[in-house]
């Protein structure tokens, strides 16, 4: 029998000629937090603070909240922490927040649009979140909001999150509209982090817990990759960071393709990290550029999974 190789990863993410890619971890809970520290993820890219409340029938008190986010922040002291504001609708149902009764829940009132029906929500949670950063002063905590769709909201957004002394916010880029409008929504936003389980389903109007639609929502679709690639390019015209924090950094191959679009960090699940991390440190950064044209130039999700793998003798 062979021994099973038992990958870990020395906490310091690149490829092969030294390029530096973040490696962050998705948590959504301190126990969760204290599993990316072990997997000595270089901070969180995605704190998915819903899933704190998930069972809540009435909304958290500021206190409760701090409580949360210091248990994490706690977890990552001299490293950074993307702390995202509720995303409540559709596939994660906060009954504080969101309604059931909405005939297409996941084009409806979710994520960063709950905040125009209840802002006084979102005012106690970057409250909460500012407090939690100045109990935990050598974290360093970046704050995003979900499903921003319009220059405008990033723009509100930014806003409210200087109104709490938290000036490091961001947005994630989940929807079509604002990877399209990512160079505008970038002069507002420090900072952009793609979630591609979202991007990959507006994109191509599949449900995302449907089984049966599970050969659209693949992030290989080059739909998906282009709107990446449009996303980046909003980011390095304006100089500001964009990173991945859906599944598709989660798998090495189209890691490597993420890093050639653009992206400077990539985030996933703790179990994720060691496979991503090796795989970014066996190519040269060039190889990365090169496999992402290949993959933006590919006519479906096939074509460009069977040619990016191809290139890649690295990974086999
Ligand atoms: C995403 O949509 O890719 C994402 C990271 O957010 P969530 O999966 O929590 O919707
Ligand atoms: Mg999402």
């Amino acid at each position: 029998k062979h021994a099973q190789v038992v990958r870990t990863f020395d906490g310091h993410g690149h490829t092969k000629d030294g390029h530096a890619i973040a490696i962050l971890a998705n948590v959504g809970d301190t126990a969760s937090a204290r599993e990316a520290a072990s997997a000595n993820a270089e901070g969180v890219g995605l704190f998915r603070t819903e899933f704190c409340f998930l069972d809540r029938t009435e909304s958290p008190t500021v206190n409760e909240q701090v409580e949360q986010y210091g248990g994490v922040f706690a977890q990552f002291s001299g490293k950074k922490v993307v702390i995202r504001t509720l995303d409540s609708g559709a596939d994660k149902p906060l009954p504080f927040l969101t309604f059931d009764n909405e005939e297409n829940p996941a084009l409806g009132v979710r994520g960063y649009r709950t905040a125009g029906r209840a802002p006084e929500l979102l005012d106690e949670q970057l409250e909460a979140i500012a407090q939690a950063a100045s109990a935990h002063p050598s974290t360093d905590v970046w704050v995003m909001a979900p499903m921003v769709s319009t220059v405008d909201e990033a723009e509100a957004f930014v806003e409210s999150c200087s109104r709490h002394g938290l000036n490091t916010a961001g947005v994630m880029i989940e929807v079509p509209s604002a990877a399209l409008l990512s160079s505008h929504i970038l002069t507002s936003a420090r900072f952009a982090s793609i979630g591609t389980n979202d991007l990959t389903q507006y994109a191509m109007a599949a449900d995302r817990l449907m089984g049966p639609l599970a050969q659209y929502n693949d992030p290989w679709q080059p739909a998906v990759l282009q709107l990446i690639d449009a996303a980046c390019k909003g980011g390095k015209l304006n100089d500001r960071p964009v990173g991945v924090c859906g599944e598709a950094a989660a798998n090495p191959a189209l890691a490597i393709v993420l890093v050639g679009l653009g992206v400077s960090t990539v985030s996933m699940s703790p179990r994720a990290i060691p496979d991503v991390a090796a795989a970014l440190a066996a190519v040269e950064y060039k190889k990365c550029l090169e496999v992402a044209r290949t993959a933006l130039q590919a006519r479906n999700a096939r074509e460009a999974r069977r040619a990016v793998r191809a290139a890649l003798p690295e990974l086999a």
